[in-house]
């Protein structure tokens, strides 16, 4: 659990760090490493190298349409596909994101574009706002070794660890797009890959997409989960699940999972006559009516408190607690 900071704490974390080693070093000599440093890095944490527009293929288009996704403006299940080929919906993303990021909006990857793309990416490869530990496998005491043998990693699932990592990586971009049009509130993942093992002792569903690296249960400070669905599906979120009794918002990229190939098609809540989000037993979601606060995690306040269940709009502390709570027992095998 140490390794799962939270998403505030670790920005906090990365600015302090970066204020003091700039604090530390003297200008010449600053000067003189980012010499040597520009000579064998990347200037970027991915070398975009050239101008990307409309008719561009490649894999750094696949790299670009990687990041910008969750921008895709449709929300009707019209998919943008991660294809190499720089088409109208990769233009129509592109457009998004530099409207939302007060770039001039011409639909060609440039300077600009990249700038802002690097600006929301670690050097390590996660987003600005999501680190790797969110992602890998959580620990769980009431499983046993074989389960655990995996926590911290990206091991033991369904596909290759490098793999699950790339489709989380995946993940954090399309929920830094959530993230960014949800007034850049936190997003709280408690719940991310999870190996073969793991995902049998907690009850996960027998061709879970958090074997993939493809899935992750979250919760958003200050919205509801039910507008976070919206965002969702507005950005590229192809898996949406949601449950009666259980606080949390599973998303996924099933339709990205080429490994999982039953499953790659669109899974959203089916509504009611009154238009509320029905999970998969058919009760409408948690939020959906104002009973359902009541439901959750036991029935001790306490324990719900822990578990992040509490509010239907939840606030930050809430957040931290229902990351830090890590799976939640009465899954069952809903995912
Ligand atoms: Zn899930």
């Amino acid at each position: 659990m140490i390794s799962k900071v939270t998403t505030v704490g670790a920005e906090t974390a990365k600015m302090s760090r970066k204020r003091a080693s700039v604090r530390l070093v003297p200008i010449c000599s600053l000067v003189l490493l980012s010499i040597l440093v520009a000579a064998w890095a990347p200037a970027s944490a991915y070398p975009f190298q050239r101008v990307l527009r409309r008719g561009s293929r490649g894999a750094d288009v696949k790299a670009l349409e990687t990041r910008v996704a969750g921008w895709y403006p449709r929300g009707d299940q019209t998919r943008m596909a991660l294809n190499r080929i720089f088409g109208l919906r990769t233009k129509r993303a592109v457009e998004a994101f530099q409207a939302h990021y007060g770039l001039v909006v011409d639909g060609i990857a440039g300077p600009a574009t990249f700038k802002v793309l690097d600006r929301l990416e670690n050097k390590n490869g996660s987003t600005a706002h999501f680190e790797w530990g969110e992602f890998k496998q959580n620990f769980n005491s009431s499983c046993g070794a074989q389960a655990n043998a995996y926590a911290g990693t990206f091991g033991g699932g369904m596909v290759a660890p490098r793999r699950a990592k790339r489709n989380a990586r995946r993940l954090m971009w399309r929920l830094e797009a959530v993230r960014a049009k949800g007034g850049r509130q936190p997003i709280g993942v408690n719940s991310g890959f999870r190996s073969v093992e793991y995902n049998s002792c907690i009850g996960g569903a027998a061709l879970s997409q958090h074997m993939y690296g493809t899935a992750a249960d979250n919760r958003m400070v200050a919205v509801s989960n039910r507008t976070e669905r919206v965002l969702a599906k507005r950005s590229q979120l192809s898996g949406i699940g949601c449950y009666s009794s259980l606080s949390h918002n599973h998303f996924d990229l099933r339709l990205d999972n080429a490994d999982l190939p039953a499953q790659r098609a669109w899974w959203w809540p089916q509504k009611d006559s009154k238009g509320r989000d029905l999970d998969a037993t058919g009760r409408p979601c948690w939020g959906e009516k104002k009973r359902a606060a009541k439901a959750g995690y036991g029935e001790s306040r306490a324990s719900r408190e822990q578990a992040g269940g509490g509010n239907l709009v939840p606030t930050e502390r809430e957040i931290q607690a229902f990351e830090t709570a890590g799976e939640v027992s009465e899954l069952g095998s809903a995912d």
